[in-house]
């Protein structure tokens, strides 16, 4: 069965290891039929980011065009061995979709997809932004406790699926403040949400990742849940599968394991975009 893989990073975000072309070659090995290139959107422009180690996260405005212009010759060069398609996991802060846009539009016609994830959270109860899936925060989560972090997280996301500024096409890590096994105290609350903002994406017919990097994390499963993954099917969201690799042997990480659950739910097809495009894959 030909499966693709729609979310990886690169030596050139400063945090993960093997080039763009190492990530090829076991895409191919690994006899994928796609493989999504989304290394991290830079971050420099963004206010309020004094404590966020942005350059660990993500490349740099300089060199967005290094990285568009290496995937495209080698896009050309793998053609016959597979798909690739080039797009970037960005960040949604809010109320800074301008200065974003100002940045994404001039390269966005060169994209196949737009991965829309959330990885920063900000109180405004002064202690700033900071990074709820970077180890380095862990005193910050426990300041504010799984609830608070879990609620304040989805009501982001809410915010960013109803944006008309912040422009994706695919929901990264839905749920993944629980990284660290962070267990809410209140979950229906958070079931609440997380309905919420299915119904959401759904109404702005979006496609949701699920991601198999979670696998690797304490936590120990995919993002989403299963228990997520079967509302998604109820409501008929399309589904597409990450591997959030960060270094080349990550590429289609667990995906024989992760395609039995989402079979076992109901799904029989997978998205894939092209130019910003969807259409879907038989599984
Ligand atoms: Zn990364
Ligand atoms: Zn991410």
């Amino acid at each position: 069965m030909a499966l693709e893989d729609w979310h990886t990073h690169n030596e050139m975000c400063h945090h993960a290891v093997g080039s763009i072309e190492d990530y090829l070659r076991q895409a191919i090995k690994s006899k994928l039929q796609a493989i999504g290139l989304s290394d991290h959107f830079p971050y420099e422009f963004l206010k309020n980011i004094e404590r966020i180690p942005f350059e660990e996260y993500a490349i740099t405005l300089p060199e967005i065009e290094d990285y568009l212009s290496t995937a495209e010759k080698l896009k050309e060069k793998f053609k016959t061995n597979i798909n690739v398609r080039i797009g970037f996991e960005v960040e949604y802060f809010k109320n800074q979709a301008l200065a974003l846009n100002k940045h994404l539009n001039k390269i966005k016609n060169r994209l196949d997809y737009i991965l829309g994830s959330i990885h920063i959270l900000n109180f405004r109860d002064g202690r700033g932004a900071w990074g709820f899936d970077d180890s380095r925060f862990r005193k910050d989560f426990e300041h504010y406790g799984p609830q608070q972090v879990y609620i304040n997280y989805y009501k982001k996301l809410q915010k960013m699926i109803k944006s008309e500024d912040f422009d994706f096409d695919i929901v990264g890590h839905l749920d993944l403040p629980k990284k660290f096994n962070d267990n809410p105290t209140n979950k229906e609350e958070i079931f609440h949400e997380i309905k919420k903002t299915l119904e959401l994406i759904k109404a702005k017919d979006k496609a949701i990742e699920v991601n198999t990097g979670g696998f690797r994390k304490p936590c120990k499963e995919q993002y989403p849940s299963e228990k997520i993954i079967k509302e998604m099917y109820s409501l008929d969201i399309p589904i597409l599968l990450g591997s959030d690799a960060h270094k080349p042997k990550d590429i289609g990480y667990k995906f024989k394991k992760i395609l039995k659950i989402i079979k076992k739910i109901g799904y029989n097809q997978l998205a894939h975009f092209d130019k910003r495009k969807r259409n879907f894959i038989e599984i």
